[in-house]
């Protein structure tokens, strides 16, 4: 197949290696030189603007910063310059309502379109063992799946236009504020004299177990290898972590739903991007507490 690939970036460079690596014919572009040689040192065909790239493609994916850029990129350049029966993937993070009106003004367009966001990080990326939950009606699902496998360990359809992001900032949401909860769990275990790794091996078996704690422990040497172990370097910066919380608390706002975890997980976050830590993975949030 002809893919365009639309945003080269961390996750997007690994996952456009990948669709070449599956033998796929990828048509690049990013705004940036770096990313855009990095992708043609991948296979990549990389073509000067996204019109060209979407000239006479089979499939056109995205991996973008945000809902704006996606809004922008989709209305400008890829609606009505990609081939009328191009199948639209994006899989950048960004609000459901946005994802829904560019899947709407794909759709009166003549094409079909999924949200698709993941779960995974970098290394996910590039190992090609991201999760994607999309969002779209069943034919557009059929297509999009093959092509999401070249690049991921499951392809699940969460529902209608827009479930995909639904799903993914549900599930973000329950991870930062699982994230907190376990980390303020640990500072009052060791404020109450108990050793860390003892608390791990009961806490680990009993019914405070949950991933942040036994896949992605927040406390150097207990648990797993994590990003504890490495200065809270690499894994899931802070910063994404923030932009996921925006983008529940935003859902949460608009459908009337109560979320007092995670706007206080919000909050938590937004502090330490203000302190300048944006950068450090997610779990860094102990260092506050
Ligand atoms: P990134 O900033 O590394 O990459 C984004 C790329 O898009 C950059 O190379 C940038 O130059 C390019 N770009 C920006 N505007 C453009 C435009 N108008 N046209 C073409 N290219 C443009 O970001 P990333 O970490 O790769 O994240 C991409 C998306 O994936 C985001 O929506 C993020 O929330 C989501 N995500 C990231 C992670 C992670 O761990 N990094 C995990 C899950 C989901």
């Amino acid at each position: 197949m002809k893919i365009a690939f639309i945003g080269l970036g961390n996750m997007g460079g690994g996952m456009a290696a990948n669709l070449v690596k599956a033998g796929h014919e990828v048509h690049a572009f990013d705004l940036s030189a770096d990313a855009a040689t990095r992708a043609q040192d991948n296979g990549c065909t990389v073509f000067p603007t996204v019109r060209e790239a979407v000239a006479g493609v089979d499939a056109v994916v995205s991996m973008l910063p945000n809902g704006r850029i996606v809004e922008s990129v989709y209305t400008a350049d890829v609606i009505g310059h990609a081939p009328s029966g191009a199948l639209l993937l994006d899989c950048s993070t960004i609000d459901v309502d946005t994802a829904r009106k560019v899947a709407s003004a794909a759709e009166a367009a003549g094409y079909e379109m999924v949200d698709a966001p993941v779960s995974g990080g970098i290394a996910a990326a590039n190992g090609g063992t991201l999760t994607f939950m999309v969002g779209g009606p069943d034919a557009a699902f059929a297509r999009a799946e093959p092509i999401l496998a070249a690049m991921g360990k499951a392809v699940i359809h969460a529902g209608a236009s827009g479930a995909g992001q639904a799903a993914k900032i549900c599930n973000n949401m329950l991870l930062g504020a699982s994230m907190v909860a376990t980390c303020e769990t640990f500072r009052l275990a060791e404020k109450l004299g108990l050793d860390l790794q003892t608390f791990y091996d009961i806490s680990s078996k009993a019914s405070g177990q949950n991933w942040s704690m036994t896949s992605y422990c927040p406390v150097p040497g207990v648990g797993p290898q994590s990003p504890a172990d490495n200065g809270y370097q690499g894994g899931f910066a802070s910063a994404l972590m923030l932009k996921d919380l925006r983008l529940a608390m935003e859902a949460a706002q608009s459908v009337g739903a109560q979320v007092p975890m995670g706007e206080k997980a919000e909050a938590l976050y937004a502090s330490l991007a203000e302190a300048g830590e944006g950068g450090r993975d997610f779990s860094y949030i102990i260092k506050t507490l």
